[in-house]
């Protein structure tokens, strides 16, 4: 039996190391970057425990190397940013156990190493499409290293290609983009706070909001948010501005928030910049053997901390079912698809509407001390322990 994974990033990797193990399965892994190329990947991540759970039931040993790599995500202070604490979660109440914080490249560094020998790095894909011999199966293309290849016969394909997934445009077409009318910046930064910026932190001045946490080795991700009506003005990015969306008018600024701003306006020149938005959900091509996950699959706004995370969900979860089926003698790859798609499904309905609903208190007129207070109400807090606990795994106890 034949797999081909497009793209060794989270989703990828997690799928690459896992399927290998499978009896009479030949995996190939084509990823585009070089394994130690972490261009793409300049920044922090914080991990939902929902993800370290997914991992830990079907990878334990992954989920070792993982957290050996990073510092534990414990914590949720939300503040404005003339100190004044809002909210104050400790994730054990409403998780069962802690995330992650973690630099991006170090991530795809663990999952890369332990993905092993399977990745082939450097590959530019020249051609995806439906097999001539039988048009469930696929056939991939590629040059590394100016060599040609290409695979025929493919039972299943999964696109683990990331947001701009080449391989859900050729196969199921372009994914509706849905955009908020939010900015957001984002850096990494050397920690010289002494102490000040520690676990996950929000700090908001109006609907303008600050978030950092540190992660190891002696770096703090910063990340900046306020309001925006379609692009994002130039004059927004300049360090004056900056000071002013986040500095309060009525009270002095909190030393937490005022080194964060520090940082962000003294480092424009290496600031990433986005908008917040999402795209409609896809698990499967609707008639080819074609799998997607992570953020092939997805896309949602990142107000909860949820794209990697779910992307190790996805993976954790599909890997565990194909091993599951594969292991009982069901090679049905069409078969696979429907399963995986049928337990994600509304699993991702419900995180995407979720963090697209979190997102209130960072909209233009948001009123962010009501807002802020709704999250410590019962209603907010339980669907936080749908979404960190409930992670249906096939055949796991996952309110266990
Ligand atoms: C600045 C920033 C900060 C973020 N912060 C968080 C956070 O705090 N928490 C969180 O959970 N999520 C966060 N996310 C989202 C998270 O990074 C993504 O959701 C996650 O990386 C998706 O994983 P993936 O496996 O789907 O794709 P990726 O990790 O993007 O991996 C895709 C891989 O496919 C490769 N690839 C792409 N095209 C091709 C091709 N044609 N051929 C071969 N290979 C290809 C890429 O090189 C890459 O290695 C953040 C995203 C950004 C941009």
């Amino acid at each position: 039996m034949r797999i081909v994974i497009i793209g060794a990033g989270v989703a990828g990797c997690v799928m690459a190391r896992r399927l290998t193990a499978l009896d009479g399965v030949e995996v190939t892994c084509l990823e585009r970057v070089t394994q130690d190329d972490h261009s793409e990947a300049g920044t922090g991540l914080n991990v939902g425990p929902n993800a370290v759970k997914a991992l830990g039931a079907t990878d334990p040993e992954l989920t070792a190397r993982v957290t050996a790599a990073a510092f534990a995500w414990s914590n949720w202070r939300i503040s404005l940013t003339d100190g004044t604490v809002l909210f104050d979660l400790a994730l054990k109440d409403v998780a069962d156990g802690p995330g992650w914080r973690i630099r991006w490249s170090e991530l795809y560094r663990v999952l890369r190493e332990a993905a092993g020998d399977n990745v082939a790095y450097g590959c530019e894909i020249t051609e995806i499409a439906r097999a001539a011999s039988d048009p469930r199966k696929t056939a991939v293309a590629w040059t590394q290293d100016g060599r040609r290849h290409r695979l025929e016969n493919i039972d299943l394909l999964i696109a683990a290609d990331g947001r701009y997934s080449e391989v859900r445009r050729t196969i199921s077409g372009e994914a509706p983009v849905r955009l908020t009318g939010v900015a957001i910046s984002r850096l990494l930064v050397p920690d010289t706070s002494r102490g000040l910026i520690d676990d996950y932190g929000q700090w908001f001045n109006g609907p303008n909001r600050l978030l950092a946490f540190r992660v190891p080795p002696d770096h703090v991700y910063v990340a900046g948010t306020f309001p925006i009506e379609g692009q994002i003005p130039d004059h927004m990015k300049t360090p004056d501005t900056l000071r002013a969306t986040y500095t309060p008018q009525h009270a002095p600024v909190s030393d937490q928030a005022g080194w964060l701003i520090d940082q962000l306006a003294g480092n424009v020149a290496d600031t990433h910049w986005a908008r917040m938005q999402e795209h409609d959900a896809l698990y499967r091509a609707a008639d080819c053997n074609v799998l997607y996950l992570g953020d092939a699959a997805h896309g949602m706004v990142p107000t909860l901390g949820q794209g990697a995370t779910q992307a190790i969900e996805d993976a954790a979860c599909a890997a565990a079912l194909i091993a599951m089926r594969h292991q009982a003698g069901q090679r049905d790859a069409a078969r696979w698809c429907q399963e995986i798609e049928a337990l994600r499904r509304d699993r991702m309905r419900f995180v995407m509407e979720f963090s697209w609903a979190a997102t209130d208190t960072v909209l233009a007129g948001a009123d962010p001390v009501a807002g802020t207070r709704h999250k410590t109400e019962q209603p907010f807090l339980s669907k936080l322990k749908t979404l960190y606990r409930d992670i249906g795994l096939p055949l796991v106890d996952n309110k266990a």
